[in-house]
């Protein structure tokens, strides 16, 4: 099942696209974002739960944003880590069905 996907440009660097199931003002691309989530994190449990393929923060934004907020706030919500466990189960579906039916 294909979902609609959006590209945006990216609105720090103004170069590189976005992709995203919906619409949001403020996209940042994984380059832009990739510095600031890859500081190390010490509680063991959420390290385990940002343990995923980096292919996964590459393809997904939610994903990326989650993290960052993390490393930011020190903190998350049970709902957005439910969210991101979530995420990370759709993510490696669709990556999977891309390796299967290349869209190009
Ligand atoms: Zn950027």
């Amino acid at each position: 099942m294909a979902r609609v996907k959006f590209k945006q440009k990216c609105s720090k660097c103004n170069k590189n696209y976005v992709l995203t199931s919906s619409r949001h003002g403020y996209m940042v691309c994984y380059e832009c974002q990739k510095e600031e989530m890859n500081q190390p994190i010490n509680d063991p449990e959420m390290k385990d739960l940002f343990n995923i393929p980096e292919e996964y923060y590459k393809h997904n934004y939610f994903l990326r944003n989650i993290k960052v907020n993390y490393i930011r706030y020190k903190n998350l919500s049970e709902n957005q880590i439910n969210a991101f466990k979530k995420t990370v189960i759709d993510v490696k579906k669709e990556l999977e069905d891309m390796a299967a039916n290349p869209p190009f």
